[in-house]
């Protein structure tokens, strides 16, 4: 029988995801439906099949969706202050969850949602860090893991993006939203925690909306020595450019250009540079989630864990106070429970 998913928070992403779970995937139906907006969740729900006789529901409220006993499974997908209420009564209900980033905003709501989960004696939590499920960084991932090349030392990493809203983005956003999903690849890659984080501050790009600091160069210090350096810049106008670099002992791994073709003519040649994040990681958010489905069914948990959202919230934290500051700044955390082990 498929995994019976509630939706809670059905803006950009969350459309997107019930879009994939009912047009895409196998083994989920979308059976309920919560949003703030209610309207907004009524005109999803009513374009959706239903499983049999079964109209989609549209819950007053998360707990409500939470608790009905057509869901299965839970994902979150409001804004990020909401993420930690929703995911612990998931967890409080004993329902898979799978939120999307940040799993919540502030470090100290990640480690109330660990509490939670371990006090629930399972793993429920899958974390929305989808560039794990990519298959350029998992193919980066293999040769690294292969040791063919030696030890990796540094890596360069580019995070560009055409543009972001002339108002309410902020820098620090640069960081807390754009990021963050390099602070969790690189510690998915290299199996290790970020121990220190300096911000660099360019010269600012001539059309980056008033008062944003962009780009931004963040280093990020992994626990073994190697060194990251990210190149965040979201008004590159030019496209949506995700790149990555490994530099090894004896060699180098990358992320290929991702054009479907290359064209040769009048002495040129020349591909495509994705249009957005969803152009570029919609198989990645396709892979993600098929293997939450899969392993709700068959009663696991897999993929990025509450520690690796608490993991990226502690990072973000220091990398704020870095920016703030100008200084190199540590970062905090406890040691990982055993719980959480791999
Ligand atoms: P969005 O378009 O604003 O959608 C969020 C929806 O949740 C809206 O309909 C919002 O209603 C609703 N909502 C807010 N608070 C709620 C609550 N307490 N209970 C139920 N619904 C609530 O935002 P989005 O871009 O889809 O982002 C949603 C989440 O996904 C964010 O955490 C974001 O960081 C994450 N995200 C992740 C990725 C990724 O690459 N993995 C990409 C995009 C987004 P109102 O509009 O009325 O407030």
């Amino acid at each position: 029988m498929d995994v019976r998913v509630g939706v809670i928070g059905v803006g950009m992403i969350g459309q997107d995801h019930i879009r994939r779970i009912t047009q895409v995937l196998t083994g989920g139906s979308v059976t309920a439906v919560n949003d703030v907006d209610t309207a907004r969740a009524g005109q999803v729900a009513a374009v959706l099949p239903g499983v049999g006789q079964h109209r989609v529901s549209v819950h007053a409220t998360a707990q409500d969706l939470i608790a009905d006993g057509n869901v299965d499974a839970v994902l979150v997908a409001s804004w990020g202050p909401a993420h930690e209420e929703q995911v612990v009564a998931a967890i409080g209900a004993g329902k898979p969850v799978f939120c999307e980033k940040p799993l919540a905003p502030a470090s100290d709501a990640c480690l109330r949602i660990m509490e939670a989960e371990m006090a629930a004696g399972r793993r429920l939590v899958q974390v929305g860090f989808m560039r794990r499920y990519d298959a350029g960084y998992r193919a980066m991932k293999a040769a690294l893991d292969d040791s063919g090349i030696g030890a990796p030392l540094l890596m360069h990493c580019a995070h560009r993006n055409p543009s972001v809203p002339d108002y309410g983005f902020t820098t620090d956003m640069i960081i807390s939203d754009s990021a963050v999903h390099e602070m969790d690849i690189v510690r998915w890659l290299f199996g290790e925690e970020i121990v220190a984080a300096t911000v660099l501050t360019p010269r600012r790009a001539g059309q980056a909306p008033d008062g944003l600091q962009d780009p931004l160069i963040l280093l990020l210090e992994m626990a073994n020595g190697v060194l990251v350096d990210d190149e965040l810049f979201v008004s590159a106008r030019y496209g949506y450019d995700v790149r990555g670099e490994v530099v090894c002992e004896t060699g180098t791994v990358a992320l290929a250009d991702v054009s479907e073709v290359t064209v040769r003519a009048q002495n040129r040649y020349g591909g495509r540079v994705p249009v957005d994040w969803r152009d570029r990681f919609i198989r990645a958010y396709d892979a993600e989630l098929q293997e939450w489905l899969n392993a709700v069914a068959a009663g696991s948990a897999a993929g990025p864990s509450s520690w690796d959202g608490y993991a990226a919230a502690a990072v973000t934290d220091a990398a704020l106070e870095a920016l703030r500051t100008g200084q190199r700044t540590a970062v905090s955390m406890p040691e990982r429970p055993e719980f959480y082990a791999k």
